[in-house]
């Protein structure tokens, strides 16, 4: 006989681990208790040393799907003589804390009871049990009960609460457990507000499939939703919501419908599946039914499946596909209250679905790509939030408020690094505030009382602001790509100086001017910058990021000076001469034509020469389609020059800009011309990192950034420096984009200010 106390830490609450615990120690002949504590699961178990054995590897081994178990300490004890195994009460939080459960997509078992004929809970919206159902968006407060979610205005019937306390049914201690007779209801409103008569869900089946606009409130917050397969509604809803061109996601009814309209592999398969349900980016067939307006001059569209109970009913019947957008107004945050939406939304939506169970934080679909075999989140958020990235060593608890663009802020404690869900562009109040509050939120979630904050050197990013103005707390600033590269060393478990190579749009530099075409000798705590892209004009400022020709106006002037004028090109015939006088005096005067190292601005130059995009409507656009339409086997290459000066070194992609005019007057084809321009980058990058480590003898390059979303340039640029013999890491956990940055920012606020040399 033999007795062990057992600590288990990780994800292992409000996901139906007790009752696993409670069988698996029936299976093994175990005795003594389980119980939830501060810091995870604590188990007393008595037993047979084979057995006591069995049970201890079976508790990570045949851990329930969701449970993620960071650490296991058993301990040996005096057998205390327990007659049998019991599950007790939980000891409430104190100082600890725990790791909370992202929302999870409805279980196979929940899904069977659904469309399962005579079963209480048959078409019921709100089923789940511990394996499934919404977390992180109901919970208000700290420990996990039903009483600090959303739920608490719903007293569970008998029937709920027999099964929430029994050890052994799938719904002990579901939270959120519910039924028609006690939970949350759908009602089915119109523009003003006012209840619809008649069965709410299948009238919503019918206004879809006549065409109609929904708001259909879902898990993190409010969908704009219309059949996918309809032309006319999903123009209608561009229109309404003043969204052109960027693409909306589409939700297939299954598998079977994802591949009708999308190709997909084992592992974006796997991915679609997951209880994370992102939206995957996939490569659209050509006969695909989806209407071409939900993702105009895109190869790919955004696909998710059924992630609550609600998508499964509204996808059950005729409709094939919906489209389902963030119900926003343009830029705003995501609507996620019934009052708030219906007013927000009215101009929008021809209905509204709305149940009564409160969303207490908003949080949008994730969005995912598989590049080379590997997930590659470009969004995180519903799913994976708030799970945390855990490090290789501790952090102080640091507040990181990330960028402007596409935020997140991160909060760190110990080993993990809590980094928010998507935000949004830090460019409204809305936004703002709702960045504050989560801010908030996650203090109070994981007990953390920030004694750092880390911050953009960007002083006009919000984010910036709002840092700078905390009182009472040491702040530091942190240089945009430096924070990119060490975000991406962190993720991979780098601790070491690297090559990090960060390619983006905009990023302030140390000496104030807008980097990013920048490769960086950087560790934890500092960087040098060893060498950037050639630094241009951008003619109007900001106003050069919305319109791209102006870039390639900076750019053909750089390369032709006065005679770009007279170059036989499109571009030019395009051209307002005296628009573009106007610009060139502004460049040579100087004048509101700030100088940048950006690559993402190199994209958009090429992007404007080639024809495809002279203005943009979202962030990225420009680059997005030149991407779209080059050619992949394209094997030619244009020429640069990589400069040796005293101060960083210059990689100069000047000959390349005139070697694609060229061949624009010579009538090579853009996709041509645009795979060639690919390769040429990522020649340019393997090229730069090899003088690099020359210099510095490094040979390991971490690639971080915006333009690396860019699945043929990362791809290229993997490939060819795996080639030339460097180890490379990439972002996996956070996104490459400026969604990323705040892990960054975390770590090396830390290192600077924790840290001994
Ligand atoms: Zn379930
Ligand atoms: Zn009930
Ligand atoms: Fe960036």
């Amino acid at each position: 006989m033999e007795r062990k106390t057992i600590e288990i830490t990780g994800i292992v609450q409000g996901i139906g681990y007790r009752p696993f615990v409670y069988n698996l120690a029936l299976a093994h002949s175990i005795r003594g208790w389980v119980l939830n504590n501060e810091k995870g699961v604590l188990i007393d178990a008595e037993g047979e040393d084979e057995a006591l054995e069995g049970f201890i590897k079976g508790l990570t081994e045949s851990a329930p799907p969701l449970a993620r178990i960071e650490t296991l300490k058993a301990t040996s004890f005096e057998p205390r003589g327990y007659s049998f195994f019991e599950i007790r009460q939980s000891k409430g939080a104190s100082a600890g804390f725990t790791l909370i459960s992202p929302d999870v997509a409805t279980c196979d078992a929940c899904l069977a009871e659904l469309f399962s004929p005579g079963d209480f809970r048959q078409r019921y919206p709100f089923i789940n049990c511990t394996l499934c159902g919404p977390r992180f968006t109901i919970i208000k407060d700290i420990p996990y009960d039903r009483h600090k979610t959303t739920m608490a205005p719903f007293p569970m019937c008998p029937v709920c609460r027999k099964e929430y306390g029994n050890p052994v049914d799938r719904r002990f201690h579901a939270q959120p457990n519910a039924c028609p007779a006690c939970g949350p209801s759908l009602r089915l409103a119109d523009r003003k507000g006012e209840t619809l008569p008649g069965d709410a869900l299948d009238r919503t089946l019918a206004l879809l499939l006549q065409g109609s606009i929904g708001a259909v409130k879902g898990i993190g917050g409010f969908h704009l939703v219309c059949n996918a397969e309809n032309h006319g509604a999903v123009s209608t809803l561009r229109s309404r919501k003043f969204r052109e061109d960027k693409p909306f996601a589409v939700m297939c009814r299954d598998l079977e419908e994802v591949r009708a309209n999308v190709h997909a592999c084992e592992e974006e398969e796997r991915l679609l599946l997951s209880p994370e349900r992102p939206i995957v980016l996939l490569n659209r067939k050509k006969d695909s039914s989806i209407a071409p307006g939900v993702a105009p001059f895109q190869k790919t569209l955004g696909i998710m499946l059924p992630y609550s109970p609600l998508h499964h009913l509204l996808l059950a019947g005729p409709l094939k596909s919906l489209v389902m957008t963030s119900g926003n107004v343009s830029d705003e945050p995501i609507a996620y209250k019934n009052e708030e939406a219906c007013h927000r939304l009215s101009e929008i939506a021809d209905f509204f679905l709305l149940h009564d169970r409160d969303i207490h934080m908003r949080c949008d679909d994730s969005v995912v790509r598989v590049i080379q075999g590997r997930p590659y989140v470009l969004r995180r958020a519903r799913g994976y939030v708030p799970f945390p990235v855990k490090l290789s060593y501790d952090l102080e608890r640091i507040l990181a408020c990330g960028g402007e663009l596409k935020n997140t802020f991160a909060l760190s404690r110990g080993p993990y690094v809590f980094v928010s869900h998507h935000i949004g562009d830090l460019e409204n109040m809305e936004t703002l505030h709702s960045f504050e509050q989560g801010i908030e939120h996650f203090k109070n979630l994981f007990s953390i009382q920030p004694k750092a904050v880390a911050y953009d050197l960007h002083p006009e990013y919000l984010s910036t602001k709002y840092a700078l103005s905390l009182p009472g707390i040491p702040k530091v600033g942190v240089q945009h790509h430096h924070a990119h590269v060490v975000s991406a060393m962190a993720e991979n478990g780098l601790d070491k100086e690297v090559i990090g190579v960060a390619l983006d749009g905009t990023g302030f530099g140390s000496d104030g001017t807008i980097w990013g075409g920048e490769f960086l000798r950087a560790d934890l705590r500092d960087f040098k910058r060893v060498a950037h892209l050639r630094q241009v004009p951008m003619p109007g400022g900001s106003m050069a990021i919305k319109e791209p020709w102006r870039m390639a106006l900076a750019y053909l002037f750089e390369a032709f000076g006065e005679e770009a004028a007279d170059l036989e090109l499109d571009w030019v015939r395009r051209r307002d001469a005296q628009k573009c006088g106007v610009l060139k005096r502004m460049i040579e005067k100087r004048v509101n034509s700030p100088l940048t190292s950006s690559m993402g601005r190199l994209f958009d130059a090429v992007s404007s020469l080639l024809s495809v995009r002279d203005a943009v409507n979202y962030e990225g656009q420009a680059a997005i389609e030149l991407e779209m339409m080059a050619d992949p086997e394209e094997r030619e290459e244009y020429p640069f020059e990589i400069q040796e000066t005293p101060g960083p070194m210059i990689v100069d992609p000047i000959e390349m800009v005139e070697a694609i005019a060229q061949d624009l007057i010579h009538n090579h084809s853009p996709s041509r011309i645009s795979g060639k321009f690919h390769r040429s980058v990522a020649r340019l990058v393997v090229e730069t990192c090899r003088k690099i480590s020359l210099d510095s003898g490094l040979d390991q390059v971490v690639l971080s950034g915006g333009v690396f979303q860019n699945t043929l340039l990362l791809a290229l640029v993997v490939d060819g420096l795996k080639e030339a013999g460097f180890e490379v890491y990439t972002h996996h956990l956070v996104p490459t984009n400026d969604g990323g940055i705040s892990l960054g920012q975390a770590v090396i606020a830390h290192m600077r200010c924790f840290q001994c040399v």
